[in-house]
């Protein structure tokens, strides 16, 4: 079984490139050049050196041994956290603003949600000197006024997405518009493994020196590269084909994805795509999707607004169809008291995301000399409202 992409696009029957016409020329500029580029050796020293001095890679492998007497099994935590912008998104906006670059483009466009992408964006083109538009929507903007004020700091245009539900989906939609009318200088940064070939297999090359490090760490710490589990919080899934992709085809290491269930699957207040997902095109790709019976896509819900898609990424889809991955649901209850939980034995304060991967300790039985490796995706500063709110601090 091949888990990677294949030629076409596709995850086994997920993926494709399911866009507008008038896209056309740009996707398929960057799907001929973005394996090249990727390989050129002057490339990977300018994304290395940049890992390096910029991210502050490589992120820690950090053995949580209060956390793993409690559960009586080993765990270790890859500390994305750590990053520069604190969290696992920089690694991509890093690759894609390069890639950018030696595509001769000037000029940078991405779509956000909760501001995290777009602050990474923001981010990267200030670090390189070119100009940002970050599509967000009416409604985003009002609710994450701290991540709109760092993205202006960091000179991006925050522009507003005023149709529809005005969120995510349609500062999408304004994103895609944009690159439409703009094809020649713009690069379109998207900002997980979603997305029209090659978007998510370019984003979880980007993302996969997370399992790189997990490996040659793991080899000095256990004397093995290969643990028993690896474990991540599924979004649209950028930090987790990060963390299972050099593992995928390792069959003695199980992995598990962890969804956010919100406030249970069956609630109709939950983002549990495997569960309440079916195939359905969404973002340029076939993927898993929560849809109504005729096809409309749901508004997804969780406390956590980096869970908070209707899809997962194609790869994900496949892992899924496969039963190469384990799909484990959390609730928004569940996932908080893991946070509070991992503050308070490890001094390490998670994003709500993150917290959603810890709350599987809770729900899945380890064997005592079972290596764990969970993911800590990012910090949880952006989320100290949220934890306010909720426990009443
Ligand atoms: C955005 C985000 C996620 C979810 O996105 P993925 O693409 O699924 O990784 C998870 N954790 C953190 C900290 C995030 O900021």
């Amino acid at each position: 079984m091949n888990y990677n992409v294949d030629e076409k696009g596709y995850y086994g029957e997920f993926g494709g490139a399911f866009i507008p016409e008038m896209l056309y020329p740009n996707v398929e500029n960057l799907r001929q050049q973005y394996l090249k580029v990727m390989a050129d050796p002057t490339f990977i020293a300018e994304f290395d050196q940049l890992l390096k001095d910029y991210v502050g890679r490589p992120s820690p492998l950090y053995f949580a041994k209060r956390l793993s007497e409690k559960y009586n099994t080993k765990i270790y935590l890859k500390r994305e956290d750590l990053n520069h912008t604190g969290a696992h998104k920089v690694n991509n906006t890093i690759g894609q603003i390069l890639m950018a670059k030696r595509l001769g483009k000037t000029r940078i466009i991405a779509e956000t949600g909760a501001g995290q992408h777009g602050v990474a964006t923001a981010t990267v083109c200030a670090l390189m000197g070119m100009a940002c538009i970050v599509y967000m929507g009416e409604i985003d903007i009002a609710r994450q006024a701290p991540n709109v004020a760092r993205m202006k700091m960091l000179g991006a245009e925050v522009r507003p997405a005023l149709s529809g539900s005005r969120t995510l989906k349609d500062a999408t939609n304004e994103a895609i518009r944009d690159w439409i009318n703009n094809p020649v200088d713009t690069h379109y940064i998207i900002g997980s493994a979603i997305g029209p070939h090659p978007y998510p297999d370019m984003v979880t090359r980007f993302q996969s020196i997370i399992s790189e490090e997990i490996k040659w760490q793991l080899k000095e710490k256990e004397g093995k590269e290969n643990p028993h589990y690896v474990v991540a919080c599924i979004g649209g899934g950028s930090n987790a084909a990060g963390t299972f992709y050099h593992f995928l085809h390792e069959k003695e290491v199980g992995i598990i994805a962890v969804e956010a269930a919100g406030k249970g699957v069956d609630t109709g207040e939950s983002a549990a795509t495997s569960v309440l997902g079916k195939e359905g095109i969404i973002h340029g790709c076939k993927t898993l999707l929560m849809q109504t019976q005729d096809g409309q896509i749901t508004e997804p819900y969780s406390i956590s607004a980096g869970l908070d898609y209707p899809g997962v990424g194609p790869m994900h889809a496949h892992l899924y169809k496969t039963g190469r991955a384990e799909f484990i649901a959390v609730t928004d209850d569940q996932a908080m008291q893991a946070g509070m939980q991992l503050s308070k034995l490890e001094g390490i304060i998670p994003a709500i995301e993150s917290s959603h991967a810890f709350a599987v300790l809770e729900t899945k039985n380890f064997k005592p000399d079972d290596v764990v490796v969970i993911n800590l995706s990012g910090r949880g500063d952006k989320d100290l409202g949220t934890y306010i709110d909720y426990f009443k601090l």
